[in-house]
């Protein structure tokens, strides 16, 4: 399965197999497929852990004390990476980091937290106009408690653009969840796939829920990227969500597709996805 996804991958998307970037302003740092093959050699399993992980997988990619905190709430405890713009509006990038008692949570939610990680590594060194903060959220399987305990505390004065959330990468092309998603960001997202060639869909899935959603509540425009098949309920919150199932080439799609976005997102007027 992997090998025949890795070649119809790199036949189709010839360039996304090495570093080039399509339209990218220059200092982007696109990451390659094999470094998403070494993120997945090894996923933290115990929820007790994974906050730690977290911190040192974006140290590993050059964030620095001063970028990261860790903004604790009453129940809850979110890992914060904030990348100044050098003008006003705010992007959030976010993956929850917190995982059910079954299963080591690699699908649910570790490739999430690697491809928000790798979008901060991408960033890093271009001078974006919005503020970035990239957000690892506690406590998603609970409730989306993290990400509303972030959304609760936003002031009135604070002009935030977009919300992209990754969650459950791993298993197959990228998807947008219509149901916990902005269906003008969902269309952007659409138009950037057919541009850069990378296979999408979209779909409701009813009985899934994500972080976009505690976003879209407040009215802020959000969307969550995943990449699940129809049988996602037999490994989702079960024993098979290991590392050894995650598709790495699944995880990057999602990555080139989402990086895409922030950069369409962080170029374009605030309000143009607000309904
Ligand atoms: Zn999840």
């Amino acid at each position: 399965m992997t090998h025949y996804f890795r070649a119809l991958l790199c036949s189709f998307l010839l360039l996304l197999c090495g570093h080039t970037v399509w339209g990218a302003p220059q200092a982007l740092t696109v990451s390659t497929l094999d470094q998403f093959d070494d993120e997945f050699k090894s996923v933290p399993c115990k929820n007790d852990d994974r906050q730690e992980a977290v911190k040192t997988l974006f140290e590993k990619m050059g964030v620095t004390a001063s970028e990261m905190a860790i903004d604790k709430y009453k129940r809850v405890e979110n890992v914060v990476i904030r990348k100044q713009g050098t003008s006003d509006g705010v992007i959030v990038v976010g993956a929850h980091y917190d995982k059910v008692n079954d299963g080591c949570g690699a699908v649910d939610n570790w490739t999430g937290i690697v491809t928000i990680a790798h979008l901060y590594r991408s960033l890093k060194s271009v001078a974006t106009q919005k503020t970035i903060l990239f957000v690892g959220f506690g406590k998603e399987e609970e409730g989306l408690v993290g990400s509303r305990a972030m959304v609760d505390k936003i002031k009135t004065n604070e002009e935030y653009c977009a919300m992209i959330n990754v969650d459950s990468l791993g298993l197959a092309v990228p998807l947008v969840m219509d149901n916990t998603s902005n269906g003008k960001l969902g269309k952007a997202t659409e138009e950037l796939a057919k541009e850069m060639k990378i296979p999408f869909t979209h779909a409701r899935i009813d009985k899934a829920n994500a972080d976009s959603s505690s976003f879209l509540a407040r009215g802020i425009p959000a969307l969550t990227i995943s990449g699940l098949t129809n049988d996602w309920p037999k490994i989702l919150h079960s024993r098979k969500d290991q590392s050894t199932i995650v598709i790495p080439d699944s995880v990057f799609l999602g990555y080139r597709l989402a990086l895409a976005l922030v950069t369409r997102v962080d170029t374009l007027p605030c309000d143009v996805y607000k309904y």
